[in-house]
């Protein structure tokens, strides 16, 4: 059993949104709580080494730190050493390795040419359907920028598989920029700065948590009535949830990890897509190639199965489609009658967000909490009470 003294910040996860707040917040010298139901740090980018191969793996999916915000950039290289790492992702398409994003080799050798970058820009507009003045769905936007052949072959059945439904039914704004290529770079991001932590995210977030002011209680479900013991609360766990599903459960997207292991080096980069809806799962990740300056001999790598995420499952990706943003729009609005809770994250907000976007918007909310706290601390319904609270 646990007990704390009230008049603290808590932080509901101890994720990169979490442990970023906290630090902020240690560091300008609030005494920190933070709480996690998992029993290990770094949320959903956490890594650990696999116990037969020695591999550093990325126990919820490959994570790639890109970014363009020099000050996040820096931040992150302040608790880890990040070492160079491009990402370079292929995919498999009716038995042949292509290269994405779709880049002028994944054209020619798709369409078995030998086109030069003008040559093959004018002839992705004479595939595209130009009848599309005004792309509404995921399906459209595709056909509109690339034609059938190539999003059928690299984005109709990996789309199915991953959201669970056809792409004509999801919104154009998922594809907004489509990544098409007429040079040979196959970097699959366009940022500035892009690395792999040295050590793995786990021990950058165990380094960011790392403060006298702060204390980390794993294995520990923060409940909505302990918000009223702390003087604020930063809650970075699903939106829904703090409202006990009160409107529903907002909807994601799960992902099941098939393991399995391979003597030697199994595919010959870090992610392989599958296109084809015939099979099951949308990639396989070897782990291995996450960290080319280290050396095994043998190799573990997970196949990715998506489907619709139920009550006792991990929340991946958001879906927000139209009924999600109702039930959004209802959480939203119960959410703005907590000024003592900042909704922060991922699952907090209910979006999509990279590494960088957490980062910088879990430094952002410190900032503003930081320069609202005088405000705050003349408030007597907030100031520190002698109240106990206790944990199962
Ligand atoms: C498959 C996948 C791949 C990704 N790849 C990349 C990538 O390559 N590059 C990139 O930049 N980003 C990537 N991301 C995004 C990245 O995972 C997020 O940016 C990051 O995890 C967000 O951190 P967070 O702290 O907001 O959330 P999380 O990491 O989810 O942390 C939230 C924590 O809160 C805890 N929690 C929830 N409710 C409670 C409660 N009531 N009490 C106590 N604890 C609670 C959870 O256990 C969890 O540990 C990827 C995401 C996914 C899903």
């Amino acid at each position: 059993m646990i007990k704390l003294k009230s008049g603290k910040i808590a932080v509901v996860g101890a994720g990169l949104s979490g442990a970023v707040i906290g630090r902020e917040l240690a560091e300008a010298g609030h005494q920190v709580e933070v709480f996690d139901t998992r029993d290990h740090i770094a949320g959903n980018c956490h890594t650990e080494r696999d116990k037969e191969t020695g591999v550093m793996v990325h126990v919820y999916g490959p994570h790639i730190f890109h970014t363009d915000d020099r000050e996040v950039w820096d931040y992150v290289n302040r608790f880890e050493r990040f070492m160079p790492y491009r990402n370079r992702v292929k995919t498999t398409s009716k038995g042949q390795v292509y290269s994405l994003p779709i880049n002028l080799h994944t054209i020619n050798q798709f369409f078995g040419k030998s086109l030069r970058p003008d040559e093959a820009r004018a002839f992705i507009e004479e595939q595209s359907d130009t009848t599309i003045a005004d792309p509404k769905t995921f399906e459209e936007q595709a056909l509109r920028f690339i034609g059938r052949e190539l999003y059928q072959a690299f984005f109709e059945g990996y789309t199915e598989k991953q959201w669970g439904c056809s792409p004509a039914e999801l919104p154009a704004s998922i594809l907004k920029r489509l990544p098409v290529r007429f040079n040979y770079d196959d970097n699959y991001f366009f940022h500035t700065y892009q690395g792999m932590p040295e050590n793995g995210y786990t021990v950058m977030v165990g380094r960011i948590l790392d403060h006298p002011n702060i204390t980390v209680h794993l294995q520990t479900r923060f409940h909505r009535d302990w918000s009223g013991d702390f003087t604020q609360t930063f809650y970075s766990g699903p939106l829904d949830g703090y409202f006990d599903y009160e409107y529903g459960r907002l909807g994601y997207r799960t992902l099941d990890f098939e393991r399995f292991t391979y003597e030697g080096d199994y595919q010959g980069c870090a992610v392989m897509n599958y296109g084809d809806a015939s099979v099951p799962y949308t990639r396989i990740t070897e782990h291995k190639h996450f960290s080319p300056w280290e050396e095994h001999s043998g190799s573990v790598c997970y196949r990715e199965y998506a489907r619709a995420c139920g009550p006792d499952d991990i929340p991946y990706y958001p879906i927000r489609l139209v009924e999600d943003k109702t039930q959004l729009a209802q959480y939203l609005a119960r959410a703005a009658q907590e000024p003592f809770v900042t909704f922060v994250g991922r699952l907090g907000t209910y979006r999509y967000l990279d590494m960088d976007v957490t980062i910088r918007e879990a430094l952002d909310a410190a900032r503003d909490f930081l320069s609202g706290s005088a405000a705050r601390a003349s408030d007597p319904k907030r100031q520190a009470s002698s109240r106990l609270l206790e944990s199962t």
